[in-house]
């Protein structure tokens, strides 16, 4: 993916979840509340502003002490307690004929007045429970969008982070470097460079260089870490992480202090350079310069 479809992308999900999402759970949250008799406009309000969906999810509770039922016979609002309906005087569940006590259907005696019960009531009108099938969408939607967007995340970073990454790393002497390879026109500007900088061994420098390319861009680096010249094994790996891309440069303490070495990456965006020495990580301050350091060892398009 490009980084402007990415964007589009991105911007889609976000319009999803801001948008689309408070929509929903606000529809949802006034219909259901009217229906319950509730204050449709308050909860509506509570549950589209509260932040993390805290005001829906109260709202959730809060609404189980409304009842959503309705008289099958003239849609009057009625409760599961309820024998008969208050308006048009259906009768909604089966009742004591003695007391008028709510019964289920195997009592054999009611409770309150202990008289016997028939078990059998054939004029019922039970009350009409609405299905929720719209609460198990938002709550599908609420899972289903970070789920989403965390593996449309690390999709697009695995994508990202084997598709770039190409290192090469070669070490030079001093001396041949200046005799040899060294750029032309910016030799003076190596050298001093070099030379303002303090033998010390627990630490490194490097001039970076940025040659921007269509695809990705390469990046040339000419590092000085005194005494790890010519490290019999030196490794060289790029990593990706959501911090940005690392580059990782493994050496040896050799004793040589008297080599640089000419590194080149290519990647989207400039990889932080880490050195370490015999495992332990070593500073190293990066002076970027507009010219390659690397001279003729190292050129873009040519990796090593
Ligand atoms: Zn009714
Ligand atoms: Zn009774």
């Amino acid at each position: 993916m490009s980084i402007t479809s990415n964007l589009i992308f991105l911007g889609l999900l976000l319009l999803a979840v801001f948008l689309v999402l408070p929509i929903g759970i606000g529809v949802y949250v006034y219909r259901d509340a009217k229906r319950r008799g509730m204050n449709a406009v308050l909860w509506t309000v509570i549950a589209v502003v509260a932040p993390s969906l805290i005001g829906f999810i109260i709202y959730l509770f809060v609404r189980g002490n409304h009842s959503d039922m309705t008289c099958a016979r003239c849609g009057e609002r009625v409760t599961e307690e309820f024998v008969v309906c208050p308006k048009c005087g259906a009768k909604l569940r089966p009742a004591c004929e003695n007391c008028g006590f709510p019964q289920e259907a195997d009592w054999m005696v009611c409770p309150r007045c202990a008289a016997p019960l028939s078990g059998r009531q054939d004029d019922i009108v039970p009350p009409v429970r609405h299905a929720d099938k719209a609460l198990w969408k938002i709550l599908v939607l609420i899972i289903a969008v970070p789920v989403f967007l965390i593996s449309a995340g690390l999709f697009s970073y695995s994508v990202h982070s084997t598709v770039s990454g190409v290192a090469g790393m070669m070490d030079i002497s001093i001396e041949d470097y200046f005799e040899e390879q060294a750029p032309r026109e910016e030799k003076e500007e190596v050298q001093a460079w070099l030379d303002g900088l303090k033998s010390e061994s627990e630490r490194a420098w490097a001039l970076c260089y940025s040659h921007y390319g269509e695809m990705e861009n390469e990046y040339f680096y000419l590092v000085y870490a005194p005494g790890t010249g010519n490290s019999a094994n030196k490794g060289l790996g790029m990593s990706g992480g959501f911090f940005g891309k690392v580059l990782g440069v493994d050496l040896e303490r050799t004793g040589d202090t008297g080599s640089l070495l000419c590194i080149t990456a290519s990647s989207k965006e400039r990889p932080k350079l880490k050195i370490k020495v015999d495992g332990k990580k070593i500073p190293c301050e990066v002076t970027e310069v507009d010219f390659n350091p690397t001279g003729s060892l190292l050129t873009p398009g040519n990796v090593y």
